[in-house]
């Protein structure tokens, strides 16, 4: 059985690592970039005590690998930015384990350094379809250190290639996104607070919010957010150090000693400052002839209040691998018997309802950020029952095969 993943990010690297090893199978995974080339474009992630929970129960050597390079996630607390304490969870109480905080450079490095040789890297996708004649047989067309290349006869196409996914764009068009009017920035910076700042932690002046938490490599990772109109660019007036600094002071009081800090870090840096916006596009598992199988950013992409957009790559690769090696084993000969579309609508099956229900919840949590927001109301509804019973639905119900 002959399997393409296009993508080694988070979501690739988890898949070609276990159906490599299933017999009869023949796994190949196309990265558009080099081995060495660990983006910093992301800085920093938290990943949900979910994904965790997932990666642990599909492969121990995937889970310690990545649990080496991070530290734990145990806590959320929310203050303004004058330094009023609002919410203070401790993440045991709605989660069976840690999360984790993570230098995105290193979260690639330990999945793809625990994926081998089976990765191809400077191979670009640019062209794939279903072959001449066949609705279940593909090929991928890329283009690898300039020379252009060429793969027929995959039966089963794995397009992990993100938000920005070729794959979806040429089988299913480009995906229609929903913007929120809300600007997001991120900054990966040296730790420089003596402690001042370590686990997961929100500050709000009025709407608009600025989150940090210290990750491994002596670093901190710092996002602030602020509304912009919907549907419009972040104005470019908005990318300067003034502005900056005075969405997040306070009016009538000091900023605390973590904000300080902050607002003065986030303008010392303008210049290496990540952009983007708040979006969210419609969810896809597979295609309509049912042999491409879309995974992670690809197949949805969520607004990252909850930080599930990595975490929901994990929790889709590792049930995607657990279920193709269920049914590849009980196929004949090494998987040449296995019907890969009803394999893709049991995929479907088992993910909709849960991503649906954390694309929602993620939706809901962002309401603090929008114009107008108040925090203080906003978080004491993080407090009550059913934002909590949410919050242990989402980081304890993972799905199972
Ligand atoms: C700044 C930032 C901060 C974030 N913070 C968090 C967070 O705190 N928590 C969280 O859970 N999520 C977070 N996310 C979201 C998270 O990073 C993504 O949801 C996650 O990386 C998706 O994983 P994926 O495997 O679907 O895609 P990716 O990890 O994006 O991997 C896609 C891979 O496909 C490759 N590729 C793309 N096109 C091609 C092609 N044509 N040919 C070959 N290869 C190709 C890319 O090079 C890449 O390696 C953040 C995102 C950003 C941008």
């Amino acid at each position: 059985m002959k399997i393409v993943v296009i993508g080694a990010g988070v979501a690739g690297c988890i898949v070609t690592r276990a159906l490599s090893g299933l017999p009869g199978t023949e796994v190949l995974c196309l990265e558009k970039v080099d081995a060495s080339d660990h983006s910093e474009s992301g800085t920093g992630l938290n990943v949900g005590p979910n994904a965790i929970k997932v990666l642990r129960r599909h492969s121990a050597v995937l889970h310690d690998a990545v649990r080496e390079r991070s530290y734990p996630w145990k806590s959320w607390r929310i203050s303004l930015t004058d330094g009023a304490l609002l919410f203070d969870l401790p993440l045991s109480k709605v989660a069976d384990n840690e999360g984790i905080r993570i230098r995105w450079s290193e979260l690639y490095a330990a999945l793809r350094g625990a994926t081998g040789n089976l990765i191809r890297y400077r191979a670009q996708v640019s062209r794939l379809g279903y072959m001449e004649g066949r609705a279940d047989r593909l090929f991928v067309e890329y283009t690898e250190n300039g020379a252009s290349r060429r793969v027929d006869d995959i039966d089963l196409l794995v397009a992990a290639d993100g938000r920005y996914s070729v794959a979806r764009a040429l089988l299913a068009g480009a995906p229609t996104m929903t913007q929120h009017g809300v600007a997001i920035y991120r900054l990966l910076v040296p730790d420089t607070t003596a402690g001042l700042i370590d686990d997961y932690e929100q500050w709000f002046n009025g709407h608009n919010r600025l989150l940090a938490f210290r990750v491994p490599g002596n670093a901190i990772y710092l996002a602030g957010t602020f509304p912009i109109a919907p549907g419009e660019d972040i104005p470019e007036r908005a990318k300067d150090a003034s502005y900056l600094r005075a969405l997040y002071t306070p009016a009538n009081a000091a900023p605390s000693a973590q904000c300080r800090w902050l607002i003065d870090t986030i303008c010392a840096n303008v210049a290496a400052i990540h952009w983007a916006r708040l979006q969210e596009s419609p969810p896809l598992y597979r295609d309509g002839n049912g042999h491409v199988l879309f995974l992670g950013d690809a197949s949805h992409g969520m607004v990252p209040t909850l930080g599930q957009g990595a975490t929901q790559a994990v929790e889709d690769a590792c049930l995607a691998a657990d279920l193709l090696a269920q049914r590849i084993a009980s196929a004949d000969a090494g998987g040449v018997g296995l019907a890969v579309p009803e394999a893709l609508r049991e995929f479907e099956r088992l993910r909709a309802d849960r991503v649906a229900f954390v694309m929602d919840f993620s939706r809901e949590a962002s309401d603090t950020l929008e114009a107008g927001a108040d925090p203080v109301a906003g978080a004491l509804k993080k407090l009550e029952a059913p934002f909590q019973q949410k919050l242990a639905r989402l980081y304890r119900d993972v799905p199972e095969v």
